[in-house]
């Protein structure tokens, strides 16, 4: 049986963090094997936020890099960037007709931009279209699946919304994806936060081990446990959310070791760190392996964009014709 085609994006704003592959990277590891997965960097989405974005060449470059050395395998995915598929923007234009403005305005995170007068004046009209881009995305590949987070069914369910109005004015030419619903976990930044580039409190994937020790001493431990002797409650303590993910295996007894203080925070920290350590060293590897190799992200890039462009071409052909572009 045929694969089903899954569409997947990832902006291409900065360097990626524990966040990105935990949220997103492996669960993309995991579907290439069962879909026909097309993965590109959204440079176009990056620009939402802001219009310059410094060493963009260095961000998209990195980001294909970090994708291709925690598991993303270009034999299996179409690895492309959104920048290089002018006809993402084609069809975005085409589709931004037959979107109501209203329902991008009730958009939960163009709600969140616009909260008040202040904010909206420095709001683009890209951001606004930011659905609409993405629909397009999705749609120029026909693709069936999409990798979402419950968070994030809003924006699949509006896209769905704008290709049915589509295919209801000109036949069933685009395809409906379906929400393939992963459970990622959020993960936490250093400071309990959700991880986020622009909170500052990320744990890059990028990390030396002498960065990744110094983010650990920074994470927010118990503030009760003043003294080496005082208990803790391993409940309220970063470091301890980071050993329910990474140190799964010996739980109860961290938890224990805090609750009795027989565990003091500087060996806790230092647990956690040999288990990241141990988790990005074989991605450190493989970087540097992949980084020696002059040439390569470009020769990926080029594939995909070729094996991408046969797609996106045939659809948009079909679009034009039944629009009535073509003479
Ligand atoms: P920004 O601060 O610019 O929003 P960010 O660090 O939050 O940047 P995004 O580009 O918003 O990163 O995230 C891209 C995707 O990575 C998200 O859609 C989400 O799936 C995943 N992701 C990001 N941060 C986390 C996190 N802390 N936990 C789990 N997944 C995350
Ligand atoms: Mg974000």
């Amino acid at each position: 049986m045929a694969k089903k085609r899954l569409v997947s994006g990832m902006r291409t704003t900065g360097s990626l963090h524990l966040g990105h592959l935990e949220g997103t990277l492996k669960n993309w590891v995991a579907l290439q094997d069962t879909y026909d997965c097309y993965f590109f960097a959204a440079v176009w989405h990056a620009f939402t936020d802001r219009l310059k974005i410094d060493n963009l060449p260095e961000i998209i470059r990195e980001m294909i890099v970090d994708w291709l050395s925690v598991g993303i395998d270009p034999e299996k995915a179409v690895i492309f960037r959104q920048s290089a598929m002018h006809e993402h923007a084609e069809l975005s234009t085409i589709l931004a007709n037959c979107t109501p403005l209203g329902w991008l305005e009730r958009c939960p995170t163009f709600k969140d931009a616009v909260r008040d007068d202040e904010a909206r004046s420095g709001v683009s009209l890209g951001k606004l279209m930011y659905p609409v881009l993405m629909t397009a995305d999705i749609a120029v590949y026909n693709a069936e699946a999409v990798p979402v987070g419950k968070d994030q069914l809003p924006h699949l369910e509006l896209s769905r919304e704008i290709i049915r109005r589509f295919n209801g004015t000109f036949g069933e030419i685009l395809t409906e994806p379906e929400a393939v619903l992963s459970q990622v976990p959020l993960l936490i930044g250093i400071d309990k936060r959700k991880m986020s580039k622009s909170y500052n409190n990320g744990i890059d994937l990028r990390e030396t081990p002498d960065g990744l020790k110094s983010k650990i001493q920074q994470m927010i431990t118990d503030p009760q446990r003043v003294r080496r002797n005082d208990p803790g409650d391993p409940e309220v303590c970063t470091v301890y959310a980071y050993h329910k993910i990474y140190t799964p295996d010996r739980l109860e007894e961290i938890a224990q070791g805090c609750r009795t203080a027989s565990l003091g925070c500087r060996d806790c920290k230092l647990m956690l760190f040999e288990r990241l350590n141990a988790m990005l060293d074989p991605i450190r590897s493989r970087r540097a392996e992949i980084e020696a190799r002059k040439g390569y992200i470009e020769e990926v890039l080029d594939a995909g964009e070729k094996r991408a462009h046969l797609v996106a071409t045939e659809v948009m052909q079909n679009i034009r014709k039944v629009m009535g572009f073509l003479l």
